[in-house]
């Protein structure tokens, strides 16, 4: 029997690497030299991932891969006649974001809501994802949104898909949304009419109809991708995304139970947040599972369990809005008192967050960067140790611990996926060395120069990022005489008032990071995001007023945003390649969200709603041409 000391210098030589440093067995704070020992791994790991095709190595799942993201669940949309009416409130997106918006103009008395989704139903992310397996990975009760307005309780500490989703369907039904709500439509255009003062909808289903303001709550990671790689339209057996999950071909449900993989053998491409997911799943019903693994994630303790109302003190009113704060604080780096969540999140996950309120304070970015590099490291020695604590195989626990810094990459959660690689109807093929698998044939996938034979292929692929909605370029956007808003913005930089409204571009609110916030909880941030996106259109109505910002207020909210650029950049740079990094080629230039962090972006909106909402107004009889320099 090996000792772990022994089992760790053995994997060390099986991995084809110097020795794993002794503190991998021992946790510990890292010494000066471990420290060095690390970024030199660090950095070594990360030469062997980055790809000189960067971000362009990945397919779109459209075209002739266009079957990658049917809508495996709406099956073929009934016809309808096109519609060419007038709302008040035309909101593009059915997830968290759009059905948010819906709900809280609803609060604010509108009426005409029409929210237009590609999907069949209310649900966004999860509507698409119903994978084996799938789960929040954050607090269901802080994820939740409107649990203190449906009376919801979760009923586990992280909550199956199936339950996200039906909350989703749950909220819709309680605000009325689903009247006016077209679904299985894609928005293909917007054009301000300045004699109406109206948007034109159209969409993919011949609709032309008017909209006197309109909301974006497009998402981000929305479409699937695929590795471009040899030979992908070869492949002969089953093949799907995970965000569209074929239970006709599996059966079962994502509780698992898929007895149509009982004698197949299946590949995994991808082991992301969602390919640690499905692992465990696949493991426990189909007769061999090949994951075929990139870079390795880390995958922390998960300790999912039932949680009950008196759990979560859910017998008070106010109590979810408080516990979400309390979250949003902790990971945010702010005070909090006691840590109600008290998850991976809230102890480590938001290290970087948490770091840098205390580093604005005091300035000195070498004192920060070094207790950062020392909480990182004792972080990731920790992951890494529990890799060699669970898997039994020294080379496959080898080959599974991750070699980078913490938030390169999004933490993972789970006590299922270490484990799934001690069972023998798993195998891991790790293809770091090759930038990933190399071909795949009309019977499998090749990796490392080796055929693996397969039924059914699976990508864990993930996302495109940022391709969907208004920045994409995929929903063009013509505001006041016909301009182009990334035309105008690719002429004058990104300029906006809060990242939601833009001069020339009346009446148009944007949900999103961009000028705006960010944090893990993203549901929290969309659900402040709702409510002042419907208190902009309830002051825009009672003062008779457009919705647009001067140029002036962009002027100065575009400083605000430059000011904190810098901040991620530094440390991105040196991480392995993602879709955080753009593939390592470190952080898109220019600003994203606010930099100051989601505490005090929600408190500047709260205070700027009570003393400076003129901003964003340009009332009757104003000139807004004039006021917009023409362009
Ligand atoms: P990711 O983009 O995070 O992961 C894609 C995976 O595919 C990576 O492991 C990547 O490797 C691998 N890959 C890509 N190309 C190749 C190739 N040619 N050969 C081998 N491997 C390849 O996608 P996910 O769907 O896992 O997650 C996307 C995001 O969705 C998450 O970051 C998270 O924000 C969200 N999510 C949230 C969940 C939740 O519970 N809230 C659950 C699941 C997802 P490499 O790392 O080397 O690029």
């Amino acid at each position: 029997m090996l000792s772990h000391h022994n089992r760790t210098a053995l994997s060390g030589r099986c991995y084809g690497t110097a020795v794993t440093p002794p503190h991998m067995t021992h946790p510990h704070p890292p010494t000066p030299d471990e420290l060095a020992a690390l970024r030199l791994r660090y950095h070594r790991e990360r030469e062997r991932r980055v790809r000189p095709d960067g971000a362009r190595q990945y397919l779109d799942a459209d075209a002739e891969f266009g079957f990658y993201a049917a809508d495996p669940y709406a099956g073929e949309p009934a016809g309808r006649a096109p519609l060419r009416d007038t709302v008040d409130v035309a909101v593009i997106g059915a997830g968290f974001g759009g059905i948010l918006a819906g709900a809280r103009l609803r609060q604010q008395g509108v009426e005409r809501i029409r929210i237009i989704d590609k999907g069949g139903d209310f649900g966004g992310t999860w509507y698409w994802n119903r994978y084996p397996g799938i789960h929040c990975d954050v607090e269901s009760h802080v994820y939740l949104p409107m649990l203190d307005e449906t009376g919801y309780v979760p009923e586990w500490k992280y909550a199956p898909g199936e339950e996200i989703r039906r909350h989703a369907v749950r909220v819709a039904e309680k605000f009325g949304l689903y009247a006016d709500t077209l679904f299985s439509t894609a928005v293909t255009e917007l054009t301000w009419e300045e004699s109406e003062h109206a948007w034109t909808v159209t969409t993919d289903r011949g609709d032309a109809f008017r909209a006197r303001y309109v909301i974006t709550a497009t998402g981000t990671l929305t479409e699937p991708k695929l590795p471009g790689i040899p030979g992908i339209r070869d492949f002969r057996g089953h093949t799907f995304h995970t965000s569209r999950w074929d239970y006709g071909y599996t059966g079962g449900s994502p509780e698992g139970g898929m007895t149509g993989l009982a004698d197949k053998r299946v590949g995994v491409v991808g082991t992301g947040a969602t390919g640690v997911q499905v692992i465990p799943m696949l493991a426990e019903d189909a007769a061999h599972v090949y994951v075929f693994q990139r870079t390795p994630s880390t995958v922390d303790v998960r300790a999912n369990r039932r949680t009950t109302a008196g759990d979560v003190g859910a017998d008070r009113a106010g109590w979810a809005r408080e516990r979400r704060e309390n979250f949003l604080r902790i990971v945010s780096g702010e005070e909090a008192g006691e840590d109600l969540v008290a998850d991976g999140w809230t102890s480590s996950a938001g290290l970087l967050e948490k770091l840098l309120p205390s580093f604005r304070r005091q300035g000195d970015r070498e004192v920060f960067e070094a207790a950062y590099e020392v909480a990182d490291a004792a972080k990731m020695n920790e992951v890494r140790a529990r890799v060699e604590r669970t898997v039994t195989d020294p080379g496959t626990a080898e080959r599974l611990k991750p070699w980078y810094r913490y938030a390169c990459k999004r933490p993972a959660f789970s006590d299922l996926y270490y484990p799934a690689f001690n069972r023998s109807n798993v195998t891991l093929v790790d293809t770091a060395d090759t930038h990933g698998i190399e071909r795949v044939t009309e019977h499998g996938v090749v990796a490392g120069g080796t055929l693996h034979e397969l039924d059914c292929l699976i990508f864990a692929t993930g996302f495109s990022v940022g391709v969907s909605g208004v920045q994409s370029g995929k929903l063009p956007v013509y505001g006041r005489e016909g301009h182009q808003l990334l035309d105008t913005w690719a002429r004058h930089g990104i300029r906006t008032l809060h990242g939601f409204t833009s001069n020339g571009f009346p009446n148009l609110i944007r949900m999103g990071t961009l000028h705006n916030a960010s944090s893990v909880n993203f549901t929290h941030v969309l659900d402040e995001q709702a409510v002042h996106a419907a208190a902009l259109v309830a002051a825009a109505e009672s003062e008779g007023a457009l919705l647009e910002p001067s140029r002036e207020a962009e002027d100065a909210w575009t400083a605000v945003m430059a000011e904190g650029a810098p901040d991620h950049e530094w440390f991105h740079a040196e991480c392995t390649p993602g879709y955080y990094n753009r593939e390592g080629a470190g952080r898109p230039n220019g600003p994203t969200s606010y930099p100051h962090g989601a505490v005090a972006f929600h408190e500047l909106l709260r205070r700027w709603r009570r003393e400076s909402m003129a901003e964003a107004l340009l009332r009757a009889g104003e000139p807004g041409v004039q006021r917009n320099g023409g362009r």
